[in-house]
Parts: C-alpha cells; sequence; structure tokens
C-alpha cells in the first residue's frame, strides 16, 4: 500500500521481546495513519479500565504518510495512550528531526507494552529493536539523557540515516503525571502525561535509526506539489508572520482581544504584557527563527539570551503557552524568568502549560491561608523552587505531582481550579473566545487548544468570537480537518495551507487512496467516534465535556462570560452534528 509500510512493531518490555505484524486488513484505508491507526491500536490493545500507570497500558508512537517525503509540515511523531493526568484517551504530539528517525525504522506505529524491572533504553531499527540497561542514565535531565541515548545507541549502519532520540526526565522517571517526552532538546510531546507513562514502564530512552523510505503514489506528482506548495507558501501572510515572532506573537493578540489568562484565570490581560511580548523579547535577546525538518515555517525560536543574571541561557523557545502560563498565569514580568522556568522545566521533562497552571493555583492557595509557602504572583524564584519540588516529589512537590484535581481537592479549592477532564487550559480564555470553550470540553485529552484551534477563526473574525448560532458547525469542519491532520501528523501551523483541497491533493499523490473530501470527512469521523467510544469505556460521562463552573460564575473584569446555558447549547450542537446521543454517548 502506498504511504505507508504495513509494519507494526510491538516491545514487550516485561518479557523483553518483541513481534513485527501487519496492521488488520483495511486498517489503513479506513483510518490512515498517526492517531487514526494509534488509536486503533490503544482501543484494542488496551483492556479495558487499565491502570494508566501499570503495565496494560499501551504507549505508541506514529509517524505518518507525509514523514520522509516530500510534502511539507509532515516532520512529526504522534504518542497514544492513556492519560495518567485524566484516566482518559491521551494524544501528544512532537516534531523536530526525530520524526524522519522514526519513520526510517520502516513501522507505521510502535507499541510498547509490559514494564521493565530495572531502567531500560531501546534501540529500534528496521528489523526489531535491542534492549539496554539503563541504570546509569536513571536521573539524568532531558538533555544530557538525549546526549547519552544518540552517541551510546546509535547503530552507525552504512546507509541508516542519523539516530534520533526521545527520552524523559527526572519528572517522568517520578511519574509526575504531566511529565513530557522529550526531543531534539527542546522538542517535545507535551501534554497529558506521555512522560509519566514512559516512566511507569523505567524506559528512560528509545532511539530510532534505519534506512527505510515510504513508497509513495505518484513520487514525481507529490515532488511537483510540494515544489508548488512550497513557492506559494513563503509569500502567504500567516507564514511570514510565525516565522517572524513564532507563536510568540500571540501574546500581543491576546492581550489586545482580553482573552489572555492572567492572575490564575481571573483577568483576561495583564499591564505588563509588553515586556513579555515577542516583539520586545525579540529586540532585547538573540533570537533567530528554527524550524522542524520538511518546514518552510520555521515558527520555533532559537533563542539565547544576551543579558541579565541569565545571560548564555541558550534554548528553543519559549513558546506563548508557556509565556502565559508563567507570564500571565504565575504575572512574572520578566521575560527571561519566564525563559529561565521553561529551561527548567524542559531539563526536569514537565509540561509548562500544567506545571504553570498548578503553581498559580499554589500562589492562590497561600493568598487564601490554604499553604504557607509564602509564594505570591510575580515571584519566579518561589515558582521555580516548587518545579524543583514537583520533580522530585518533595515537600508539595508530591501532592502537586498528582495533578491539578486531586491537588485542589486536598486544599479545598476545587470551586477555584480550572480544568476538563483533569487536565488544564492552554492561554485562550473561554469566556472570551466561547467556541474554545466548547473545544476545551469535547476535546478527548481534556482542556486542549490543537484538537480544533479553534482560536484562529474566532480572532481572524470569520465568526464573531461571542457568537454560539452557528459556531458548533464551524467547529466540527475544523475538527475533521484537523483530525485528518492527526492521521497524517502534519503540522497544526499549516492550517491555513492545507484547505480540504489541498488535503485531497497530497492525500491522493502519497497514499493512491480515495481523498475526496466527502471520504476524508467520513475517515475523521471514524477517527473521532473510535476515540469517543475509548472514553465512554474508561467512564467518560456529560459532565466531563462541561466547564469547570467557575468559567460560568464568574465574569472576566470586563463583564464577559460563557453562560452555563451557552455551554450547554454549544454542546447540544456539537452532538447532534456528530450524530451522537444528547448525552454525548454513541448511538
Ligand atoms: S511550523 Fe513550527 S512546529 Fe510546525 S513544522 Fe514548522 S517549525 Fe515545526
Amino acid at each position: 500500500m502506498f504511504g505507508f509500510y504495513g509494519r507494526i512493531l510491538t516491545v514487550d518490555l516485561g518479557s523483553r521481546t518483541y513481534s513485527i505484524d501487519a496492521p488488520e486488513q483495511g486498517l489503513l484505508e479506513s483510518l490512515l495513519g498517526g492517531k487514526g491507526l494509534g488509536t486503533a491500536l490503544l482501543a484494542s490493545r488496551n483492556p479495558a479500565g487499565a491502570d494508566p500507570l501499570g503495565p496494560d497500558n499501551r504507549l505508541i508512537f506514529a509517524t505518518g504518510p507525509f514523514c520522509g517525503g516530500p510534502i511539507w509540515g509532515g516532520s512529526r511523531y504522534g504518542v497514544f495512550t492513556k492519560s495518567p493526568l485524566t484516566g482518559f484517551y491521551a494524544e501528544s504530539y512532537s516534531g523536530g528531526k526525530v520524526p524522519e528517525a522514526i519513520d526510517q525504522t520502516g513501522f507505521d506505529a510502535i507499541v510498547i507494552e509490559g514494564a521493565s524491572e530495572r531502567p531500560v533504553a531501546l534501540s529500534i531499527h528496521p528489523e526489531g529493536c535491542a534492549f539496554h540497561e539503563a541504570d546509569h542514565m536513571w536521573g539524568l535531565e532531558t538533555y544530557d539523557a538525549e546526549r547519552a541515548a544518540r552517541s551510546a545507541l546509535g547503530v552507525g549502519k552504512p546507509g541508516f540515516g542519523a539516530p534520533g532520540a526521545v527520552v524523559i526526565g527526572p519528572a517522568g522517571e517520578r511519574l509526575v503525571r504531566y511529565a513530557i517526552i522529550a526531543n531534539d532538546f527542546w522538542r517535545c510531546a507535551g501534554r497529558a502525561g506521555v512522560g509519566a507513562v514512559m516512566g511507569s514502564k523505567r524506559l528512560k530512552a528509545v532511539v530510532f535509526q534505519g534506512d527505510r523510505k515510504r513508497e509513495l503514489a505518484d513520487p514525481k506528482g507529490a515532488r511537483a506539489y510540494a515544489a508548488a506548495f512550497a513557492k506559494a507558501g513563503k509569500e502567504n501572510k500567516g507564514v511570514k508572520a510565525y516565522k517572524a515572532y513564532g507563536t510568540t506573537m500571540m501574546v500581543a493578540l491576546m492581550n489586545t482581544a482580553g482573552a489572555f489568562p492572567a492572575k490564575y484565570w481571573s483577568q483576561g490581560t495583564c499591564d505588563h504584557w509588553p515586556r513579555i511580548s515577542g516583539e520586545t523579547f525579540h529586540k532585547e535577546h538573540e533570537v533567530t527563527p528554527h524550524a522542524c525538518l520538511k518546514c518552510f515555517m520555521a515558527c520555533g525560536r532559537m533563542a539565547k539570551l544576551v543579558k541579565g543574571r541569565h545571560q548564555g541561557l541558550v534554548l528553543e523557545g519559549p513558546e506563548y503557552e508557556t509565556i502565559y502560563a508563567f507570564g500571565g498565569l504565575c504575572m512574572i514580568e520578566e521575560m527571561d524568568e519566564i525563559v529561565w522556568l521553561n529551561d527548567l522545566c524542559d531539563r526536569l521533562g514537565m509540561d509548562t502549560i500544567s506545571a504553570g497552571n498548578l503553581c498559580a493555583l499554589a500562589i492562590e492557595a497561600c493568598r487564601r491561608g490554604k499553604l504557607n509557602l509564602g509564594l505570591d504572583y510575580g515571584d519566579f524564584e518561589g515558582v521555580g523552587r516548587l518545579i524543583h519540588e514537583i520533580a522530585e516529589r518533595r515537600g508539595v512537590g508530591e501532592l502537586m505531582a498528582e495533578g491539578i484535581v486531586p491537588t485542589a481537592e486536598e486544599w479545598g479549592l476545587s470551586d477555584l481550579a480550572i480544568h476538563v477532564k483533569g487536565m488544564e487550559p492552554p492561554g485562550y480564555d473561554p469566556r472570551v473566545l466561547k467556541g474554545m470553550g466548547l473545544a476545551y470540553g469535547t476535546s478527548p485529552r481534556g482542556a486542549c487548544h490543537l484538537r480544533t484551534t479553534f482560536y484562529k477563526p474566532e480572532l481572524a473574525g470569520f465568526i464573531p468570537p461571542d457568537a454560539i448560532e452557528g459556531k458548533a458547525e464551524m467547529l466540527t469542519d475544523y475538527e475533521d480537518r484537523l483530525t485528518i491532520f492527526d492521521t497524517l501528523v502534519l503540522c497544526r501551523f499549516y492550517r491555513d495551507m492545507y484547505t480540504w483541497e489541498e488535503l485531497e491533493k497530497a492525500v491522493g499523490l502519497v497514499t493512491g487512496l480515495d481523498a475526496s473530501k466527502g471520504e476524508l470527512r467520513r475517515k475523521a469521523a471514524r477517527v473521532l467516534n473510535l476515540t469517543r467510544e475509548f472514553n465512554l469505556r474508561e467512564g467518560l460521562t456529560i459532565k466531563d465535556d462541561r466547564l469547570p463552573g467557575r468559567l460560568h460564575r464568574e465574569a472576566l473584569p470586563d463583564g464577559r462570560t460563557l453562560t452555563e446555558a451557552e455551554m450547554e447549547r454549544l454542546l447540544g450542537d456539537y452532538y447532534r452534528l456528530r450524530g451522537w446521543r444528547p448525552d454525548g454517548t454513541l448511538p
């Protein structure tokens, strides 16, 4: 079959064995790769009710049919598992260079099951995999772990590409429920605790290397298509903006819109935002665009701090979400300190969105006399100390490592805590961008900006942010198209360029399958239903799709709010359009 390898590697860490199988007949044709294949494998191989941190929970890596080929934006991989943060479906994606190394091993998906008794590392190649003792790597921060893994475990066989590694840091080892899987030093599968699942298997690192390449249905046509696409893309306004400022440009946009969550979700803007904006950051430090492989957009920022107490610090970042989490929610007014906290989270292997939300909740707990840490808004040193304590599960960090729901319960602040399904939202306030409320509610992994990126049509004026009528219709169209993106494991930031018409062309050239819009939407619906079925099996009910009551009760200072009735209407419309029952179950 074109565009796919037709091979799945299954690795059992308990018995230290592996096997190579073909996917079930018709599976790839029906669901494509990436999220489609990953979800099908997770649903069929995980027993219902599996403990997310137990040996039965599968950790699945998958690339898509665009990876390694000429199509732009396809150098990405996805991770699929059951989340230790939410107890529901988890998906998380990352780019960089490692996706092409994963792809060159010649598997559409790699399923890791069981758990090792001792720390272990894997090297995966086209013939299978090798198991390596990793006691000496246990405890290493992510950057050191990646260096060690790549240099020690690469195969160096003639014809093989460069090795790529994914690793966990101390947070993943200690099962912090929002630990990340890191690659290429600063890229990561960051959300829903996929790093804790890897840690529960005592799997410190996986190195990928090989020489395989996907066979395309029309290689010449795909190359010509990609060349024309790049030519048009380089003139695209959105591409130019991402290249100039990356996601840091969102700080100004969101504050202007009044939808920048600040002071733990009590404000929609903050006075100090010009100091933490992308424009200021680019002026004050050495910042250059940095790209994943096969990308002309280069939204990444390679940054070197050239002054201040962190002078010399180098990292790729920070992204908008990290700036919002520390600069907005925790009210840290110095960009250099946000960069320092970003680096700390990266090294320790922890999601900055979850960490920022939890630290801001801890500040509120201190202000309300529930916690005696002397922490207040803007205290970057205190936030840095908390991040260390979480990664080491020390002091209050032991509780905070468990995630927002148990932490808020213990502090008596459940009414204050902002999350959906136990996952904290990124930086788009749904009281202003009401479609984001629906997106947070219905995303299978919890409050997530990536399933639909619905902030884009709302901010761009394609639909008024406060509209309710017609919102679910537009959102389902975005969700379908971006679900296809995830089956191809295609970067979100190409969303304005890969319209349905462009997807039809690209998917057809690569896979030779029927890639009409109608068929792609049917595939998206199958994947979405499969994901929903998984979550329902794991105990999801309609209440898990609702937003925290505080977002309905408490208006922003400018008076804007999203009422419970509006949210119910949005959910009702969404379920109807999806063909689900009014209670969100499948017929
Ligand atoms: S736009 Fe950014 S995240 Fe997407 S492929 Fe390019 S560099 Fe990677």
